[in-house]
């Protein structure tokens, strides 16, 4: 008799099942059943939301809409405005910009409009162009600068001051969680390069203005309301940091339980990037590659930033390389060691199923 069938282990078996709730979203991620479903549930994006409909379309054909994927290939710099306006048609320049998009943002060059890609054209985004000539060719490394490769210029040692601005500053987080959150940002890029920020006083002067804006707010980039586009921030020496007033910011996510919620420290540790001169990278673990889901946070520098930051401004000569490589090494292992257990979790589960 096959003991797999009392009660205490099919009580496990249900345990299991109820209690590994992060087993089987991982699984949807790489094999969905649904696509269509996982995108429209799991994305949860307002703005670009009705862009599933174009998911599988290929060279050739014809969907109602499309004129507007590419206007958003267009803002993010893979396409140039036509003479007249953008037709409806996957034609061979929108797959050359789609080759030229899935190589930027890690993906496979597939040149279709498949479920990886169109997972990520969907997820909210910095709004700042991918277009950027990468510093050189090497297989490892992808950062990139904005062209010219601008970078601050004072003299060293070099500090650079921000300020928040009183008029564009959102209620429902305390100033002094805000403040904190971006003294963090502010230090992992400190800790690697020789370049110290300070808060300033004064708004008007400060080298870094932070705000949060609605919509047009004056700079010919408009924000476009909750998710799709969540900040942008100007190469230097501008230092105009800019984040959507629409969203959802979120500092503690136990405390902020929307499923648009976004993480401030991550967004805000991206922008400082761009404020300092870096564009963006390919590599997904990135601090720089230009998309994040909601309720996700990343906010520590990988070895592709430092690298990137490093070769504009040198090396904080307190920054250890090592330890560097330590804390990428244990979160990938921690990555490794969770998908381990995860796998034996599914396994079992298997065994079960076979067995019923
Ligand atoms: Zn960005
Ligand atoms: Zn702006």
């Amino acid at each position: 008799m096959f003991r797999f069938f009392s009660y205490d282990t099919l009580t496990l078996f249900f345990l299991l099942l109820s209690s590994s709730s992060s087993v089987f979203p991982a699984i949807a991620t790489r094999s969905p059943p649904n696509p269509l479903t996982e995108l429209t549930v799991d994305i949860q994006n307002e703005t670009w939301h009705s862009f599933i409909r174009f998911l599988d379309a290929g060279k050739g054909s014809h969907v109602t809409g499309m004129a507007e994927l590419k206007k958003y290939f267009q803002r993010f710099g893979y396409l140039s405005f036509p003479e007249n306006n953008f037709t409806d048609l996957f034609d061979h320049e929108f797959e050359s910009a789609l080759f030229m998009y899935q190589k930027n943002l890690g993906l496979s060059t597939t040149g279709k409009l498949d479920y990886d890609t169109m997972k990520v054209i969907m997820s909210p985004r910095c709004g700042v162009s991918d277009t950027t000539t990468p510093h050189n060719l090497h297989a490892t490394k992808h950062y990139a600068y904005f062209y010219g490769e601008p970078r601050w210029t004072k003299s060293s040692p070099m500090i650079l001051s921000y300020a928040f601005s009183p008029a564009n500053i959102i209620d429902y987080i305390s100033l002094s969680d805000i403040k904190t959150v971006f003294r963090r940002a502010f230090s992992r890029w400190s800790s690697v390069i020789p370049v110290n920020f300070t808060e300033a006083g004064d708004y008007s002067s400060a080298d870094i203005k932070i705000g949060f804006y609605k919509g047009d707010h004056g700079d010919g980039e408009a924000f476009d309301g909750v998710l799709g586009v969540l900040a942008h921030a100007f190469s230097p020496e501008n230092g105009r940091f800019h984040l959507d007033a629409a969203e959802t910011w979120a500092v503690d996510f136990t405390a902020e339980k929307s499923k648009a919620a976004v993480d401030l420290e991550s967004v805000a540790t991206h922008e400082i990037g761009h404020v300092l001169g870096l564009a963006h990278s390919s590599v997904k673990n990135a601090i720089m590659y230009p998309s994040l889901s909601p309720r996700t946070k990343k906010v520590d520098l990988k070895i592709d930033d430092v690298e990137g930051v490093q070769a504009l401004y040198g090396s904080n000569p307190n920054f250890s390389y090592n330890s560097l490589l330590e804390s990428n090494i244990s979160s990938s292992w921690g990555f490794i060691a969770m998908e381990r257990r995860n796998a034996i979790l599914v396994l079992i589960v298997i065994i079960f199923s076979l067995c019923l």
